[in-house]
């Protein structure tokens, strides 16, 4: 049990630290094929009241900020894709 900390959330000292393995990617079933960014942090989970706490390291969160410029340029893509079909006006 960690005894040096609390719940951030509630305040309880009902908390533990636990080791995950974590794949992180982009919500949707389109970003599952896309790479993951792996993530081997210290979990704090509250007992009372749930909430899990990790911190992601700066070599990681790069790794996901590049992550979410490729999504989000494709988004873009997509939606410009969308609008062109919508207006007939990228056929040639
Ligand atoms: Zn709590």
């Amino acid at each position: 049990m960690n005894t040096l900390q609390k719940c951030k959330s509630c305040g309880s000292a009902n908390i533990d630290s636990f080791g995950p393995e974590m794949a992180i990617h982009h919500a949707g079933r389109a970003n599952l094929s896309k790479p993951h960014v792996w993530l081997f942090p210290e979990l704090l989970v509250c007992f009372d009241c749930g909430v899990a706490l990790l911190t992601v390291p700066e070599d990681k969160l790069r790794q996901l900020a590049e992550s979410r410029e490729l999504v989000l340029s494709e988004l873009t893509t997509a939606e410009e894709k969308e609008r062109c079909a919508l207006e007939d006006t990228c056929r040639r």
